[in-house]
């Protein structure tokens, strides 16, 4: 295949978890590849989609567990590149979203190496799928962000929560899970009201998914006692409203966690 000679390096995006959610160009990359880099973050319905031969080396970095820094993936990615291998390095979800693909893109462009990247569905749009909701929605959030509440170990959440306390918008937490009872802290005091729907998702679009709502008060209660050790997104603003309607299978535990919450 011309687009993925020998010495040439893909980011890929694996998507959320979903091995259907992969796309077509993402499937015939990833079966192309000699070596596939992967994070903790691929399903391993993803990485079965790899040549019977192909090298799987888990670079994997899930919070608080990095099992390689980012400097030490950047060369093995360029140094595999280099002997002449076909190279992939996939990252969950769209590798142009948290997924630290500039260090990686600048490694490969300074080392020579030929470098391009093949987008993936990022985890808010399966979240908002499987939740059934628009991330979106006429007149009522016009503005989508996407921001992530990891702070360096031992720093405090350093954002600008005056923006992100704004009404008209969605707002998506990444690894936001530990930050949590912050979150909601921050936007309170910064002006967006207690009862602001909130819908968590975790391990979207995997078997496993769990789906909660509550608002922004209870937040820290429900991230406290309703996630598992999966990861997880926050999914803040009116467009989450509709959502919690019973349809789904998630609103039965959603309903206990915002009573017990509430009394
Ligand atoms: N590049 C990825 C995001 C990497 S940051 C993307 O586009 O989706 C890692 C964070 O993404 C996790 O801490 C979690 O907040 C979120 N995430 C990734 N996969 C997820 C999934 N299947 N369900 C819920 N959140 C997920």
């Amino acid at each position: 295949m011309n687009d993925f000679p020998a010495g040439m390096v893909w980011l890929v995006g694996a998507g959320p978890g979903d091995p259907e959610l992969v796309t077509r160009k993402a499937e015939r990359l990833i079966g192309l590849g000699t070596v596939v880099f992967h994070d903790a973050l691929v399903g391993p319905g993803v990485l079965e989609l790899a040549a019977p031969g192909a090298r799987l080396v888990h670079v994997g970095k899930r919070s608080g567990r990095h099992s390689k820094d980012q400097r030490t993936i950047d060369q093995l990615i360029v140094q595999a590149a280099l002997a002449g291998e076909r190279v992939v390095r996939l990252k969950g979800g769209d590798p142009a979203i948290f997924g630290r693909m500039a260090e990686e893109l600048s490694a490969c462009r300074t080392a020579g190496v030929p470098v391009r990247i093949c987008p993936g569905v990022t985890a808010a749009s399966a979240a908002a799928a499987s939740l059934g909701a628009s991330l979106t929605l006429r007149g009522l959030a016009r503005k989508l962000t996407f921001v992530t509440a990891h702070a360096r170990t031992g720093e405090p959440l350093d954002l600008d929560w005056k923006a992100l306390a704004d009404p008209d918008a969605t707002l998506v937490v990444y690894m936001g899970k530990a930050a949590a009872a912050d979150v909601s802290r921050h936007l309170i005091v910064a002006g967006l009201p207690g009862s602001t729907p909130v819908a968590l998702v975790e391990s979207a679009s995997l078997p496993e998914e769990g789906q909660f709502h509550t608002r922004l008060d209870l937040l820290p209660l429900v991230a406290r006692t309703a996630l598992g050790e999966g990861p997880a997104l926050l999914l803040i603003g009116a467009a989450l409203a509709d959502s919690a309607q019973p349809s789904g299978r998630a609103n039965a535990v959603t309903g206990t966690a915002c009573e017990s919450a509430a009394t």
